[in-house]
């Protein structure tokens, strides 16, 4: 090839293509120095390619358009929204608990505006961030108090630290739980300082190994529910009211890490019974600990609630500093518990409205799928997730598509816009309708359908 045959001396230049009407859009939303850049990249590529024999377009707007493409790429934020389509409800993966819309316009509102995060508007002076949460917390909990922090893995670390360090932890072998990502809660509660004496063994702890336990250094007993795992046949361990009465025959605290903590009895909805915080603290749990984004369905959050005297005393404890809520987290959470107080947490808390919906209706919307992609509706099976329920199952309906490479299309799915994450079981790719949001079935379908 040589002369006006060879398309490498037809290939334009960067200034020319900066020139180019087509670049004003790129230079307006990626800046200059990225727009330069990708074209030097795409230039640099294709003249690679052409060496090698290819025969590829080098017009200036073929090469704008795959300029373009390579930024889109690059400046696409690595934390974007999915749909989840795998019917596990909390999927901690995926960000656990969507947030109901109020809670988003709570969120929404803290972030754009001034607010009283720390302003007592009566007294024109400074105010405290733990009250904004508190005061609910008290109402649907029915603790005395209670109080806010980053997650529940930082309450327990500040719990412990607080009226734990240097001292004795009771725990049963049967609750040292590992939570995903390779957590383990033991491990973060030895960084409290606190000792843990582990008693009895992985599936039988009684009354009376809790008790052979007890020495003048023991500060606390501790349940932690076993939340994503499940030991059964034979198995025992003492009732909360029976722990909560030895701790205190002893002057020991119990406590309760509920780890999902439920305000809602699971058991009315055709689920297994998930302890609820009430009842923890109804049988004499001083403090109780779970997380802000599991059953409850809000931000993420660490909650403690309680006796007041106690949570005072963890209010001032330095480390109450480090890991504070934040305004986004208060106002969400806030915005969260109303649905609760007004005893429309079901119909108003996404994740209640998932573990809710109807088996006629997913079969009706499984069915509107299977028309519009070709694919069959078989019965399966969702699961509440994030270490709540641990085996526990809702009857679903699945769109299930019988496809050559289920894997290479899960791929394809996941490499998508929006990206769709889906199961793949027996050689078919299963969609579960009651984790898809309301409105995100529109691009689940146009995903599917660009892909068939
Ligand atoms: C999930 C869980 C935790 C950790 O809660 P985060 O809010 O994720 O920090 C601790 N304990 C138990 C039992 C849990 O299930």
């Amino acid at each position: 090839m040589n002369g006006a045959d060879n398309p490498l001396r037809a290939l334009p230049a960067v200034d020319t293509l900066l020139n180019h009407p087509e670049s004003g859009g790129l230079l307006t939303e990626y800046g200059r120095p990225a727009v330069v850049d990708a074209l030097r990249d795409t230039l640099d590529t294709l003249r690679e390619r052409l060496r090698s024999g290819a025969s590829l377009p080098v017009d200036a707007d073929s090469i704008l358009a795959n300029a373009a493409k390579h930024l889109e790429k690059q400046f696409q934020p690595t934390l974007r929204p999915v749909i989840n389509a795998t019917g596990v409800i909390i999927h901690t993966n995926l960000g656990r608990a969507p947030l109901s819309s109020a809670t988003q316009a709570a969120i929404q509102a803290a972030a754009a505006q001034y607010n009283t995060l720390e302003y007592d508007l009566e007294q024109g002076g400074r105010g405290s961030r733990l009250i904004h949460a508190g005061a609910l917390l008290e109402q649907v909990t029915g603790a005395e108090a209670g109080l806010v922090v980053n997650n529940n893995a930082a309450g327990l670390v500040l719990l412990l630290s607080t009226l734990a360090a240097g001292r004795e932890v009771i725990i049963s072998r049967g609750q040292l739980v590992e939570i995903g990502g390779g957590f383990r809660v033991p491990e973060v509660m030895i960084q409290s300082g606190a000792r843990l004496v582990e008693v009895g063994t992985t599936n039988r702890t009684r009354l009376s190994d809790y008790e052979a336990a007890i020495t003048e250094n023991t500060a606390l007993i501790l349940r932690a529910h076993a939340s994503n795992f499940k030991i059964i046949g034979f198995t025992e361990s003492p009732s909360l009211d029976a722990l909560a009465d030895l701790a205190h025959r002893h002057g020991l605290l119990l406590v309760d890490d509920l780890g999902s903590g439920a305000l809602l009895d699971t058991a009315a909805y055709g689920l297994e019974h998930e302890p609820t915080i009430q009842e923890s603290l109804a049988a004499g749990a001083d403090l109780v600990a779970f997380s802000g984004d599991k059953l409850l369905g809000g931000p993420q959050a660490g909650i403690l609630v309680g006796r007041a005297d106690l949570v005072d005393i963890l209010k001032r404890h330095p480390l109450a500093r480090a890991i504070r809520a934040d305004k986004l987290c208060l106002s969400g959470l806030s915005a969260t518990l109303e649905h609760y107080r007004k005893g429309e947490a079901v119909t108003h808390v996404p994740i209640w409205q998932m573990i809710t919906q109807p088996l006629d209706h997913l079969q009706r919307t499984a069915k509107r799928w299977a028309k519009r992609t070709g694919g069959n509706v078989i019965p399966g099976e969702s699961m509440v997730g994030g270490g709540s329920l641990p085996g526990a199952t809702l009857s679903t309906a699945l769109l299930a598509l019988d496809v050559p490479r289920p894997d290479t299309f899960a791929a394809q799915l996941r490499d998508a816009t929006p990206p769709v994450i889906a199961r793949i079981a027996e050689g078919r790719v299963l969609f579960d309708p009651r984790t898809v949001l309301p409105g995100q079935e529109h691009d689940l379908l146009r995903v599917i359908e660009s892909l068939r």
